[in-house]
Protein backbone atom coordinates (compact mmCIF):
# COMPACT_ATOMS: atom_id res chain seq x y z
CA UNK A 1 0.00 0.00 0.00
CA UNK A 2 1.51 3.38 -1.06
CA UNK A 3 1.78 5.73 1.64
CA UNK A 4 0.62 9.78 0.86
CA UNK A 5 3.36 11.95 1.68
CA UNK A 6 2.65 16.06 1.76
CA UNK A 7 5.80 18.01 1.01
CA UNK A 8 6.09 21.28 2.37
CA UNK A 9 8.36 24.36 1.73
CA UNK A 10 8.54 27.16 0.12
CA UNK A 11 11.45 27.02 -2.28
CA UNK A 12 10.00 25.88 -5.43
CA UNK A 13 12.93 23.63 -6.08
CA UNK A 14 13.04 22.06 -2.78
CA UNK A 15 9.65 20.81 -3.15
CA UNK A 16 10.62 19.70 -6.93
CA UNK A 17 13.60 17.81 -5.22
CA UNK A 18 11.84 15.94 -2.09
CA UNK A 19 8.82 14.86 -4.90
CA UNK A 20 11.38 13.40 -6.92
CA UNK A 21 13.05 11.61 -4.38
CA UNK A 22 9.81 10.15 -2.52
CA UNK A 23 7.64 9.03 -5.74
CA UNK A 24 11.15 7.11 -7.35
CA UNK A 25 10.33 5.38 -3.80
CA UNK A 26 6.36 4.82 -4.69
CA UNK A 27 5.13 7.82 -2.39
CA UNK A 28 2.70 8.99 -3.26
CA UNK A 29 3.61 13.08 -3.33
CA UNK A 30 1.51 15.97 -1.98
CA UNK A 31 2.94 19.80 -2.16
CA UNK A 32 2.21 23.13 -0.35
CA UNK A 33 4.40 26.03 -0.65
CA UNK A 34 3.39 28.01 2.51
CA UNK A 35 1.97 27.36 6.22
CA UNK A 36 -1.57 27.92 5.65
CA UNK A 37 -1.53 25.65 2.61
CA UNK A 38 -0.17 23.09 4.37
CA UNK A 39 -2.89 23.39 6.93
CA UNK A 40 -5.60 23.22 4.05
CA UNK A 41 -4.02 20.10 2.80
CA UNK A 42 -3.84 18.19 5.98
CA UNK A 43 -7.09 19.07 6.79
CA UNK A 44 -8.84 17.73 3.06
CA UNK A 45 -6.14 14.85 1.79
CA UNK A 46 -4.95 13.17 5.47
CA UNK A 47 -1.65 12.23 4.40
CA UNK A 48 0.67 9.64 6.04
CA UNK A 49 3.19 12.15 6.63
CA UNK A 50 4.34 15.44 6.97
CA UNK A 51 7.46 17.02 5.84
CA UNK A 52 7.94 20.02 6.64
CA UNK A 53 9.82 23.06 6.03
CA UNK A 54 11.08 25.11 9.22
CA UNK A 55 11.78 28.56 7.96
CA UNK A 56 9.02 29.69 5.95
CA UNK A 57 7.64 33.47 5.49
CA UNK A 58 4.13 34.13 7.38
CA UNK A 59 3.47 31.23 9.52
CA UNK A 60 6.66 29.01 9.93
CA UNK A 61 7.06 25.40 10.35
CA UNK A 62 7.09 25.53 14.42
CA UNK A 63 3.39 26.84 14.03
CA UNK A 64 2.52 24.55 11.65
CA UNK A 65 3.21 21.67 13.34
CA UNK A 66 1.78 23.21 17.17
CA UNK A 67 -1.72 23.18 14.86
CA UNK A 68 -1.06 20.08 13.18
CA UNK A 69 -0.85 18.39 16.88
CA UNK A 70 -3.12 19.91 18.60
CA UNK A 71 -6.23 19.42 16.18
CA UNK A 72 -7.22 16.38 17.29
CA UNK A 73 -8.13 15.20 13.63
CA UNK A 74 -4.66 15.25 12.47
CA UNK A 75 -2.42 14.99 15.16
CA UNK A 76 -1.77 11.34 14.53
CA UNK A 77 0.02 12.47 11.64
CA UNK A 78 3.67 12.26 11.83
CA UNK A 79 5.43 15.32 10.93
CA UNK A 80 9.19 15.70 9.97
CA UNK A 81 10.77 18.77 10.10
CA UNK A 82 13.15 19.72 7.68
CA UNK A 83 15.64 22.49 8.39
CA UNK A 84 18.89 24.01 7.64
CA UNK A 85 19.41 25.26 11.18
CA UNK A 86 21.76 23.40 13.18
CA UNK A 87 20.55 25.05 16.37
CA UNK A 88 19.84 22.16 18.42
CA UNK A 89 17.46 24.91 19.99
CA UNK A 90 15.82 24.82 17.26
CA UNK A 91 15.41 20.95 17.08
CA UNK A 92 14.22 21.02 20.88
CA UNK A 93 11.66 23.39 20.32
CA UNK A 94 10.44 21.51 16.86
CA UNK A 95 10.19 18.17 18.67
CA UNK A 96 8.20 20.19 22.00
CA UNK A 97 5.75 21.36 19.17
CA UNK A 98 5.03 17.65 18.60
CA UNK A 99 7.25 17.43 15.80
CA UNK A 100 8.25 13.45 15.68
CA UNK A 101 11.55 14.23 13.46
CA UNK A 102 13.71 15.96 11.82
CA UNK A 103 15.81 16.14 8.56
CA UNK A 104 18.95 18.72 8.30
CA UNK A 105 19.76 20.32 4.65
CA UNK A 106 20.87 19.31 3.20
CA UNK A 107 18.81 15.81 3.27
CA UNK A 108 20.75 12.48 3.20
CA UNK A 109 18.67 10.29 1.52
CA UNK A 110 19.04 7.28 3.44
CA UNK A 111 18.08 9.05 6.75
CA UNK A 112 15.26 10.45 4.27
CA UNK A 113 13.68 6.95 3.48
CA UNK A 114 15.10 5.00 6.83
CA UNK A 115 12.79 8.41 8.64
CA UNK A 116 9.82 8.09 6.02
CA UNK A 117 9.12 4.67 6.53
CA UNK A 118 9.40 4.16 9.78
CA UNK A 119 6.84 7.19 10.42
CA UNK A 120 4.97 5.41 7.94
CA UNK A 121 4.58 2.12 9.62
CA UNK A 122 3.66 4.06 12.82
CA UNK A 123 0.86 5.70 11.52
CA UNK A 124 -0.57 2.24 10.06
CA UNK A 125 -0.46 0.67 13.58
CA UNK A 126 -1.87 3.63 14.93
CA UNK A 127 -4.22 4.20 12.25
CA UNK A 128 -5.33 0.19 13.58
CA UNK A 129 -6.11 1.77 17.18
CA UNK A 130 -7.41 4.83 16.24
CA UNK A 131 -10.30 2.81 14.28
CA UNK A 132 -11.08 0.74 16.81
CA UNK A 133 -10.99 3.70 19.12
CA UNK A 134 -14.03 5.34 16.54
CA UNK A 135 -16.37 2.31 17.95
CA UNK A 136 -15.57 3.36 21.44
CA UNK A 137 -16.26 6.75 20.40
CA UNK A 138 -19.40 6.21 19.21
CA UNK A 139 -20.06 3.75 22.58
CA UNK A 140 -18.70 7.00 24.41
CA UNK A 141 -15.78 5.50 26.34
CA UNK A 142 -12.97 7.38 25.43
CA UNK A 143 -11.91 11.34 25.79
CA UNK A 144 -12.37 12.31 21.76
CA UNK A 145 -9.72 14.94 21.88
CA UNK A 146 -6.92 12.93 23.86
CA UNK A 147 -3.80 13.22 21.55
CA UNK A 148 -0.17 11.76 22.29
CA UNK A 149 0.66 15.44 22.97
CA UNK A 150 -1.78 15.46 26.33
CA UNK A 151 0.12 12.84 27.32
CA UNK A 152 2.22 12.75 30.36
CA UNK A 153 6.47 12.38 30.43
CA UNK A 154 6.82 12.12 33.71
CA UNK A 155 7.81 9.40 36.15
CA UNK A 156 8.37 6.72 33.17
CA UNK A 157 10.28 3.56 33.71
CA UNK A 158 13.44 3.57 31.26
CA UNK A 159 16.03 0.92 30.75
CA UNK A 160 19.56 2.25 29.50
CA UNK A 161 21.64 -0.74 27.95
CA UNK A 162 25.13 0.95 28.35
CA UNK A 163 28.35 -0.21 29.32
CA UNK A 164 30.32 3.09 29.57
CA UNK A 165 29.70 4.63 33.05
CA UNK A 166 30.39 8.08 31.85
CA UNK A 167 27.81 8.08 29.02
CA UNK A 168 25.84 6.41 31.68
CA UNK A 169 25.87 9.07 33.80
CA UNK A 170 24.98 11.93 31.35
CA UNK A 171 22.03 10.09 30.70
CA UNK A 172 20.65 9.63 34.02
CA UNK A 173 21.36 13.48 34.80
CA UNK A 174 19.20 14.40 32.30
CA UNK A 175 16.57 12.14 32.24
CA UNK A 176 16.17 12.74 35.86
CA UNK A 177 14.59 16.00 34.78
CA UNK A 178 11.21 14.18 34.53
CA UNK A 179 11.15 11.76 37.10
CA UNK A 180 11.97 8.74 35.18
CA UNK A 181 12.67 5.52 37.60
CA UNK A 182 16.25 4.58 35.27
CA UNK A 183 17.72 1.09 35.35
CA UNK A 184 20.99 0.02 33.47
CA UNK A 185 22.61 -2.87 32.02
CA UNK A 186 25.77 -3.14 30.77
CA UNK A 187 24.60 -6.13 28.01
CA UNK A 188 22.40 -8.00 26.67
CA UNK A 189 21.89 -11.11 29.12
CA UNK A 190 20.95 -8.15 31.99
CA UNK A 191 18.95 -6.46 30.19
CA UNK A 192 16.66 -9.48 29.44
CA UNK A 193 16.39 -10.58 32.78
CA UNK A 194 15.32 -6.43 33.87
CA UNK A 195 12.80 -7.06 30.99
CA UNK A 196 11.11 -10.47 32.29
CA UNK A 197 10.56 -8.74 35.17
CA UNK A 198 9.64 -5.01 35.24
CA UNK A 199 7.76 -3.12 32.21
CA UNK A 200 9.29 -0.18 30.44
CA UNK A 201 8.34 2.94 28.77
CA UNK A 202 11.20 3.29 26.81
CA UNK A 203 14.62 1.33 26.45
CA UNK A 204 18.08 2.94 25.37
CA UNK A 205 20.23 0.73 23.54
CA UNK A 206 23.87 1.35 23.38
CA UNK A 207 24.75 0.85 19.70
CA UNK A 208 28.40 0.94 20.58
CA UNK A 209 28.75 -1.85 23.34
CA UNK A 210 32.11 -3.35 23.71
CA UNK A 211 31.55 -6.98 23.69
CA UNK A 212 28.65 -6.74 21.86
CA UNK A 213 26.38 -6.15 18.87
CA UNK A 214 23.79 -3.29 20.14
CA UNK A 215 21.84 -3.58 16.77
CA UNK A 216 21.35 -7.50 17.30
CA UNK A 217 19.94 -6.57 20.91
CA UNK A 218 17.53 -4.31 19.37
CA UNK A 219 15.99 -6.89 17.04
CA UNK A 220 16.20 -9.31 19.80
CA UNK A 221 14.02 -6.54 21.91
CA UNK A 222 12.05 -6.63 18.87
CA UNK A 223 10.65 -9.87 18.62
CA UNK A 224 10.81 -10.70 22.64
CA UNK A 225 6.67 -10.88 23.82
CA UNK A 226 7.31 -8.30 27.07
CA UNK A 227 9.76 -5.78 24.80
CA UNK A 228 8.05 -5.86 21.48
CA UNK A 229 5.38 -2.93 22.31
CA UNK A 230 7.85 -0.98 24.02
CA UNK A 231 9.86 1.99 22.13
CA UNK A 232 13.58 1.57 21.42
CA UNK A 233 15.90 4.69 21.40
CA UNK A 234 19.45 3.74 19.47
CA UNK A 235 22.55 5.59 20.52
CA UNK A 236 25.62 5.44 18.11
CA UNK A 237 28.03 8.05 16.26
CA UNK A 238 27.86 9.48 13.19
CA UNK A 239 29.86 6.25 11.68
CA UNK A 240 26.98 4.02 12.89
CA UNK A 241 24.60 5.60 10.35
CA UNK A 242 24.23 2.76 8.11
CA UNK A 243 23.55 0.15 11.11
CA UNK A 244 21.15 3.21 12.42
CA UNK A 245 19.27 2.76 9.28
CA UNK A 246 18.97 -0.72 9.40
CA UNK A 247 17.71 -0.60 13.05
CA UNK A 248 14.56 1.46 12.18
CA UNK A 249 14.10 -0.12 9.01
CA UNK A 250 13.34 -3.57 11.40
CA UNK A 251 11.44 -1.20 14.01
CA UNK A 252 13.48 0.44 16.20
CA UNK A 253 11.59 3.70 16.68
CA UNK A 254 14.24 6.30 17.21
CA UNK A 255 18.14 7.23 17.19
CA UNK A 256 20.74 9.57 18.81
CA UNK A 257 23.99 10.70 17.96
CA UNK A 258 26.78 10.99 19.72
CA UNK A 259 28.11 13.10 21.65
CA UNK A 260 24.43 12.56 22.91
CA UNK A 261 23.06 15.98 22.85
CA UNK A 262 20.83 16.55 26.44
CA UNK A 263 18.21 18.53 25.66
CA UNK A 264 17.41 16.49 22.39
CA UNK A 265 17.45 13.31 24.39
CA UNK A 266 14.86 14.62 26.96
CA UNK A 267 12.80 15.97 23.85
CA UNK A 268 12.69 12.65 21.83
CA UNK A 269 12.19 10.32 25.16
CA UNK A 270 9.34 12.58 25.84
CA UNK A 271 7.96 11.71 22.43
CA UNK A 272 8.62 8.12 22.47
CA UNK A 273 7.11 8.06 26.17
CA UNK A 274 4.17 10.10 24.74
CA UNK A 275 3.77 7.84 22.11
CA UNK A 276 3.26 4.38 23.99
CA UNK A 277 1.21 5.93 26.97
CA UNK A 278 -1.32 6.88 24.11
CA UNK A 279 -0.98 3.64 22.19
CA UNK A 280 -1.56 1.86 25.42
CA UNK A 281 -4.89 4.48 26.05
CA UNK A 282 -6.34 3.26 22.78
CA UNK A 283 -5.76 -0.25 23.74
CA UNK A 284 -7.23 -0.12 26.75
CA UNK A 285 -9.96 1.91 25.72
CA UNK A 286 -10.44 -0.73 22.87
CA UNK A 287 -11.23 -3.80 25.56
CA UNK A 288 -13.70 -1.96 27.41
CA UNK A 289 -15.11 -0.80 24.33
CA UNK A 290 -15.01 -5.04 23.14
CA UNK A 291 -16.89 -5.63 26.65
CA UNK A 292 -19.71 -2.65 25.90
CA UNK A 293 -19.96 -5.05 22.33
CA UNK A 294 -21.06 -8.18 24.54
CA UNK A 295 -22.89 -6.16 27.16
CA UNK A 296 -25.82 -4.33 26.94
CA UNK A 297 -25.52 -0.74 27.89
CA UNK A 298 -28.67 0.58 29.22
CA UNK A 299 -29.16 -2.19 31.91
CA UNK A 300 -25.40 -3.96 31.79
CA UNK A 301 -26.57 -7.30 31.11
CA UNK A 302 -25.05 -9.74 28.48
CA UNK A 303 -26.46 -9.15 24.99
CA UNK A 304 -28.02 -11.75 22.48
CA UNK A 305 -24.52 -11.98 20.94
CA UNK A 306 -23.24 -12.94 23.93
CA UNK A 307 -25.99 -15.12 25.23
CA UNK A 308 -25.93 -17.24 22.03
CA UNK A 309 -22.28 -17.45 22.13
CA UNK A 310 -22.04 -18.86 25.28
CA UNK A 311 -25.33 -20.99 25.45
CA UNK A 312 -23.81 -22.91 22.92
CA UNK A 313 -21.03 -23.44 24.66
CA UNK A 314 -23.18 -24.37 27.77
CA UNK A 315 -25.27 -26.65 25.94
CA UNK A 316 -22.16 -29.00 24.96
CA UNK A 317 -20.88 -28.82 27.97
CA UNK A 318 -24.37 -30.20 29.72
CA UNK A 319 -23.94 -32.78 27.02
CA UNK A 320 -21.13 -34.02 28.14
CA UNK A 321 -21.77 -33.98 31.81
CA UNK A 322 -25.13 -35.19 31.32
CA UNK A 323 -26.66 -32.45 33.01
CA UNK A 324 -29.85 -30.88 32.57
CA UNK A 325 -30.35 -27.28 32.81
CA UNK A 326 -33.41 -24.20 32.91
CA UNK A 327 -33.67 -21.87 29.86
CA UNK A 328 -36.35 -19.18 30.72
CA UNK A 329 -37.92 -15.86 28.45
CA UNK A 330 -39.10 -13.49 30.59
CA UNK A 331 -41.14 -10.99 28.90
CA UNK A 332 -42.47 -7.26 30.71
CA UNK A 333 -46.41 -7.28 30.53
CA UNK A 334 -48.14 -4.42 28.83
CA UNK A 335 -44.32 -2.43 28.65
CA UNK A 336 -45.70 -0.23 25.61
CA UNK A 337 -48.43 1.65 28.14
CA UNK A 338 -45.43 2.52 30.29
CA UNK A 339 -43.51 3.95 27.60
CA UNK A 340 -47.13 6.11 26.49
CA UNK A 341 -47.88 6.75 29.89
CA UNK A 342 -44.87 8.11 31.53
CA UNK A 343 -42.21 8.49 28.54
CA UNK A 344 -39.39 6.82 27.40
CA UNK A 345 -37.02 7.49 30.25
CA UNK A 346 -39.72 6.13 32.72
CA UNK A 347 -39.58 3.25 30.38
CA UNK A 348 -35.70 3.14 30.28
CA UNK A 349 -35.91 3.49 34.29
CA UNK A 350 -38.69 0.53 34.84
CA UNK A 351 -35.80 -1.81 32.47
CA UNK A 352 -33.01 -1.25 35.00
CA UNK A 353 -34.92 -1.76 37.98
CA UNK A 354 -36.09 -5.05 36.52
CA UNK A 355 -32.94 -5.85 35.69
CA UNK A 356 -31.63 -5.33 38.93
CA UNK A 357 -34.65 -7.38 40.67
CA UNK A 358 -33.62 -10.47 38.60
CA UNK A 359 -29.68 -10.59 39.48
CA UNK A 360 -30.23 -10.05 42.93
CA UNK A 361 -33.06 -13.01 42.80
CA UNK A 362 -30.25 -15.05 41.06
CA UNK A 363 -27.72 -17.42 41.58
CA UNK A 364 -23.68 -15.34 40.76
CA UNK A 365 -23.33 -17.81 37.85
CA UNK A 366 -26.58 -17.87 36.43
CA UNK A 367 -26.74 -16.33 33.06
CA UNK A 368 -29.22 -13.04 32.72
CA UNK A 369 -29.13 -11.27 29.03
CA UNK A 370 -31.27 -8.64 27.46
CA UNK A 371 -32.31 -10.22 24.24
CA UNK A 372 -33.88 -7.04 23.23
CA UNK A 373 -36.62 -4.42 24.14
CA UNK A 374 -38.52 -5.68 27.18
CA UNK A 375 -37.49 -9.45 26.74
CA UNK A 376 -34.60 -11.34 28.22
CA UNK A 377 -33.44 -14.62 29.22
CA UNK A 378 -32.12 -16.52 32.06
CA UNK A 379 -30.07 -19.68 32.22
CA UNK A 380 -29.67 -21.88 35.01
CA UNK A 381 -27.17 -24.43 34.22
CA UNK A 382 -26.97 -27.58 36.70
CA UNK A 383 -30.49 -27.20 38.61
CA UNK A 384 -33.73 -30.00 39.27
CA UNK A 385 -36.66 -29.54 38.16
CA UNK A 386 -38.18 -28.42 41.34
CA UNK A 387 -35.54 -25.74 42.15
CA UNK A 388 -36.14 -24.38 38.84
CA UNK A 389 -39.84 -23.82 39.17
CA UNK A 390 -38.94 -22.00 42.99
CA UNK A 391 -36.74 -19.55 41.30
CA UNK A 392 -39.09 -19.20 38.28
CA UNK A 393 -41.82 -17.96 40.71
CA UNK A 394 -39.34 -15.82 43.00
CA UNK A 395 -38.26 -14.05 40.01
CA UNK A 396 -42.35 -13.39 39.29
CA UNK A 397 -42.73 -12.07 42.36
CA UNK A 398 -39.72 -10.23 42.99
CA UNK A 399 -41.19 -7.82 40.05
CA UNK A 400 -44.72 -7.97 41.28
CA UNK A 401 -44.35 -7.60 44.84
CA UNK A 402 -42.33 -4.70 44.87
CA UNK A 403 -43.72 -0.94 42.89
CA UNK A 404 -41.10 0.36 40.67
CA UNK A 405 -40.08 4.03 41.19
CA UNK A 406 -39.48 5.38 37.73
CA UNK A 407 -40.70 8.73 37.90
CA UNK A 408 -44.09 8.81 37.33
CA UNK A 409 -46.15 11.48 38.43
CA UNK A 410 -48.51 9.19 40.53
CA UNK A 411 -45.66 7.95 42.51
CA UNK A 412 -44.16 4.13 42.32
CA UNK A 413 -46.17 1.72 39.16
CA UNK A 414 -46.65 -1.96 39.05
CA UNK A 415 -45.22 -4.47 36.98
CA UNK A 416 -45.34 -7.52 36.09
CA UNK A 417 -43.88 -10.22 33.91
CA UNK A 418 -44.67 -13.25 31.67
CA UNK A 419 -42.49 -16.30 32.22
CA UNK A 420 -41.59 -18.71 30.06
CA UNK A 421 -39.31 -21.93 30.69
CA UNK A 422 -37.87 -25.25 29.63
CA UNK A 423 -36.10 -27.87 31.41
CA UNK A 424 -32.98 -28.78 28.87
CA UNK A 425 -32.14 -32.46 28.79
CA UNK A 426 -28.45 -33.77 27.70
CA UNK A 427 -28.53 -34.13 24.40
CA UNK A 428 -28.01 -32.45 20.97
CA UNK A 429 -29.39 -28.86 21.08
CA UNK A 430 -29.46 -25.69 18.92
CA UNK A 431 -29.16 -22.73 20.08
CA UNK A 432 -32.24 -21.52 17.94
CA UNK A 433 -34.22 -24.73 19.09
CA UNK A 434 -33.98 -23.97 22.88
CA UNK A 435 -35.04 -20.11 22.64
CA UNK A 436 -38.06 -21.30 20.44
CA UNK A 437 -38.84 -23.57 22.89
CA UNK A 438 -38.91 -20.62 25.82
CA UNK A 439 -40.37 -18.52 23.80
CA UNK A 440 -43.24 -20.70 23.35
CA UNK A 441 -43.45 -20.94 26.86
CA UNK A 442 -43.88 -16.91 27.47
CA UNK A 443 -46.75 -16.88 24.75
CA UNK A 444 -48.49 -19.10 26.64
CA UNK A 445 -48.18 -17.25 29.53
CA UNK A 446 -49.31 -14.02 28.34
CA UNK A 447 -52.29 -16.00 26.65
CA UNK A 448 -52.88 -17.44 30.09
CA UNK A 449 -53.13 -13.91 31.57
CA UNK A 450 -50.09 -12.15 31.99
CA UNK A 451 -48.12 -12.25 35.43
CA UNK A 452 -47.49 -15.94 35.80
CA UNK A 453 -44.95 -18.52 34.93
CA UNK A 454 -45.71 -21.41 32.45
CA UNK A 455 -43.36 -24.59 31.99
CA UNK A 456 -43.18 -26.78 28.90
CA UNK A 457 -44.45 -30.21 29.93
CA UNK A 458 -46.32 -28.87 33.11
CA UNK A 459 -47.77 -25.79 32.21
CA UNK A 460 -48.57 -22.87 34.03
CA UNK A 461 -47.52 -23.18 38.12
CA UNK A 462 -49.47 -22.95 40.74
CA UNK A 463 -47.99 -20.11 42.93
CA UNK A 464 -49.42 -21.38 46.09
CA UNK A 465 -47.05 -24.64 45.67
CA UNK A 466 -44.20 -22.38 45.59
CA UNK A 467 -44.85 -20.00 48.62
CA UNK A 468 -41.67 -18.08 49.53
CA UNK A 469 -40.98 -17.17 52.63
CA UNK A 470 -40.01 -13.28 52.60
CA UNK A 471 -37.41 -12.82 49.84
CA UNK A 472 -34.66 -14.48 49.14
CA UNK A 473 -31.39 -14.51 47.42
CA UNK A 474 -29.23 -17.13 45.75
CA UNK A 475 -30.93 -20.46 46.41
P1 LIG B 1 -47.03 -7.74 26.24
O1 LIG B 1 -47.62 -7.81 27.60
O2 LIG B 1 -47.81 -8.50 25.26
O3 LIG B 1 -45.61 -8.15 26.26
O4 LIG B 1 -47.12 -6.21 25.77
P2 LIG B 1 -45.94 -5.18 25.68
O5 LIG B 1 -46.50 -3.83 25.56
O6 LIG B 1 -44.99 -5.38 26.81
O7 LIG B 1 -45.18 -5.67 24.40
P3 LIG B 1 -44.85 -5.00 23.02
O8 LIG B 1 -43.90 -5.95 22.37
O9 LIG B 1 -46.09 -4.63 22.29
O10 LIG B 1 -44.12 -3.65 23.38
C1 LIG B 1 -42.83 -3.64 23.85
C2 LIG B 1 -42.48 -2.19 24.04
O11 LIG B 1 -41.20 -2.08 24.67
C3 LIG B 1 -42.34 -1.43 22.78
C4 LIG B 1 -41.31 -0.40 23.05
O12 LIG B 1 -41.92 0.86 23.22
C5 LIG B 1 -40.72 -0.81 24.40
N1 LIG B 1 -39.28 -0.84 24.39
C6 LIG B 1 -38.47 -1.70 23.74
N2 LIG B 1 -37.16 -1.42 24.01
C7 LIG B 1 -37.16 -0.35 24.83
C8 LIG B 1 -36.13 0.41 25.47
O13 LIG B 1 -34.94 0.18 25.31
N3 LIG B 1 -36.50 1.44 26.26
C9 LIG B 1 -37.82 1.75 26.46
N4 LIG B 1 -38.10 2.78 27.28
N5 LIG B 1 -38.80 1.05 25.88
C10 LIG B 1 -38.50 0.01 25.08
MG1 LIG C 1 -43.91 -7.25 26.86
MG1 LIG D 1 -42.46 -7.98 23.74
Amino acid sequence: MSARVLVVDDILPNVKLLEAKLTSEYYEVLTAMNGEEALKKVAEENPDLVLLDVMMPGMDGFEVCTRIKSDPESAHIPVVMVTALTDVQDKVRGLESGADDFLSKPINDMALMARVRSLVRLKMSTDEWRMRENTANQLGVVDENATAMSEAVEKANVLVIEDKDFELRKIEETLDEDNHTIMAAENGAEAMELIASHDYDVILVSLNLDNEDGLRLCSHLKSNERSRAVPIMMMGTDEDMKRIAHGLEIGVNDYLIRPLERSELLARSRTQIRRKRFQERLRASFEVSLSMALTDSLTGLYNRRYLEVHLEKLLKKNQENNKAMAVMMIDIDHFKPVNDTYGHKAGDEALKIFSKRLVDNLRSFDLVARLGGEEFVVILPDISERRTYMVAERLRRAVQDELFEVGAPEGPIKVTTSIGAAIIEPGEHTVQQVLERADKMVYNAKESGRNSVVFEDIGKLNPADYEVQGRQTGS
